[in-house]
């Protein structure tokens, strides 16, 4: 196929957000009489997969303390389920596992989530938290624990895979899926300052309009754009606070206890849901008993058969290097810099032993093989999705996005014409306005 020179939408990047948004804008032009996915072209500079999305954990929950989160993510949820053999989705569930300094924080979650109709059992009190956990897993010993909160819907789903379908059900509806093609620049129309033509190391190509879905390189996007490299935020009490960097760095902790996957079931046989404890127990060693850590901790983990045994992470670290030095690529498995090494594996068991006796005396069995990856962080951690220079829409998820399936939905309605209020929240003008998030107490950075 010769190298398009023009079409009517151009969107950057094959992971989540660029595929979804890919094939629901296919089907909103359709829908509205306005096109088709013939009108839709989606570029990435390596593969379908390459970025964020193709090595993500693949968690999809609705457990957030921000009420817009919570929102977001119940919609996303019902886009999860709406294909879930496309989407390699496993609606197990989803538990949230807490000490006392979150109890409160989770328990304002459940109530929320009664009121938006998204079911969930809340479990409150140390005795009553062990006692549901062994009724799960029979095994379980997780200490300082005062409630659980078991979200019924969600799950994962496996990444590659997901993307795979997504990008099968795009190029269904005729949209055209170009890979190793990298986009270098834009050119923008003399007047008015909307983006006219993309620039790629393959040729230039005029547009109409284009989304940029880059996840962990959406910086350099930003630049491309002249998007301002710091931002003035209003606190809560009215103070601006002047030049916080635009883009920061944080850095994924993930790995796999090469186990059979099945070593993994509830008390009755059936697949568990994704667990997630926090907790602020000491820590210690599965391996030679000392103390790992004091400070609160956390982790999550899944039996997963893509994965081949169980597969989860702890608390990602925000990356010291000043981000305009911070090399995205390669990414991933690849990068020299940003894999999990030893200490990981060892926390990581260890904390999985912590919760669950079959796991003790399993971390020899631990894969050691490159994994983890960095993600772009907003100055607030949430994601921020917004028009710049009139055409030009940006889904910057600050890494919470591979469980936002339904963000490329509500992009694609928002392009043709339905503003979505869903969306609102999340716009870039919140840091000078002092519309910020209310935050929890949680060791993770996107709770
Ligand atoms: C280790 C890890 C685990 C995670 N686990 C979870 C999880 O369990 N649940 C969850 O909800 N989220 C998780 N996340 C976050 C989630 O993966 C990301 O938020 C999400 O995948 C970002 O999707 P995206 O489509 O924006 O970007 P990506 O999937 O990164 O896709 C961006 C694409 O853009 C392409 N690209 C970049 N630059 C150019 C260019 N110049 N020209 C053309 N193409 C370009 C890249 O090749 C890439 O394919 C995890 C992230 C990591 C790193």
């Amino acid at each position: 196929m010769a190298f398009p020179q023009s079409t009517k939408y151009v969107i950057v990047g094959a992971g989540i957000h660029g595929l979804s948004t890919a094939y629901h804008l296919a089907l909103e032009l359709r829908r509205k009489g306005k096109g088709s996915g013939a009108d839709i072209l989606v570029l990435d500079k390596t593969s379908i997969a390459a970025g964020a999305s193709g090595i993500a954990c693949g968690v999809v929950r609705n457990n957030y303390f921000q009420p817009a989160m919570r929102e977001l993510m119940a919609h996303s949820v019902s886009v999860w389920e709406s294909d879930t053999e496309a989407y390699s989705y496993h609606p197990v569930g989803y538990m949230q596992i807490s000490p006392e300094a979150m109890r409160e924080d989770v328990a304002s979650i459940a109530e929320q989530q009664e009121a938006i109709g998204y079911e969930s059992v809340f479990v409150d009190g140390a005795k009553e938290s062990a006692e549901y956990m062994k009724g799960l897993f029979d095994d379980w010993q997780a200490q300082g624990i005062t409630s659980v909160l078991h979200e019924k819907p969600g799950g994962y789903s496996n990444n590659t895979k997901a993307m795979y379908g997504l990008a099968g059900k795009a190029e269904s509806e005729g949209v055209r899926i170009l890979t190793g093609v990298s986009v270098t620049g834009f050119e923008r129309a003399s007047g008015s300052g909307a983006v006219s033509a993309v620039i790629t190391d393959r040729g230039r190509i005029e547009i109409d309009y284009v989304v940029i879905a880059a996840g962990p390189w959406v910086k350099s996007f930003w630049e491309m754009l002249d998007l301002p490299r710091e931002v003035s935020i209003k606190d809560a009490d009215g103070a601006m606070h002047d030049h916080i960097p635009m883009w920061v760095y944080w850095s994924l902790q993930e790995g796999t206890l090469g186990v059979d996957p099945k070593m993994q079931r509830t008390n009755d046989g059936e697949m568990p849901p994704v667990i997630h404890v926090d907790s602020d127990a000491p820590l210690i060693s599965d391996v030679d008993g000392s103390l790992i850590t004091a400070e609160m901790w956390g982790i999550y983990y899944k039996p997963d058969f893509h994965f081949n045994g169980i597969q989860g992470g702890a608390a990602p670290f925000k990356v010291p290097t000043d981000p305009d030095k911070v090399a995205v690529d390669p990414y991933g498995p690849e990068s020299p810099d940003f894999v999990v090494g030893p200490e990981f594996a060892h926390m990581w068991c260890s904390a999985l032993a912590h919760c669950q006796k079959r796991f003790e005396d399993q971390t020899p069995k631990y894969k050691d093989e490159p994994s983890g990856g960095i993600g772009a962080f907003t100055p607030d951690s949430f994601p921020v999705f917004d028009v710049y220079r009139e055409n030009c829409y940006v889904i910057a998820d600050s890494n919470h996005g591979y469980k936002m399936l339904g963000v490329g939905k509500l992009v694609a309605e928002e392009i043709t014409g339905d503003p979505s209020v869903l969306m609102t929240p999340f716009r870039f003008s919140r840091y000078e306005e002092g519309k910020l998030h209310p935050v929890s107490n949680s060791p993770f950075p996107w709770s």
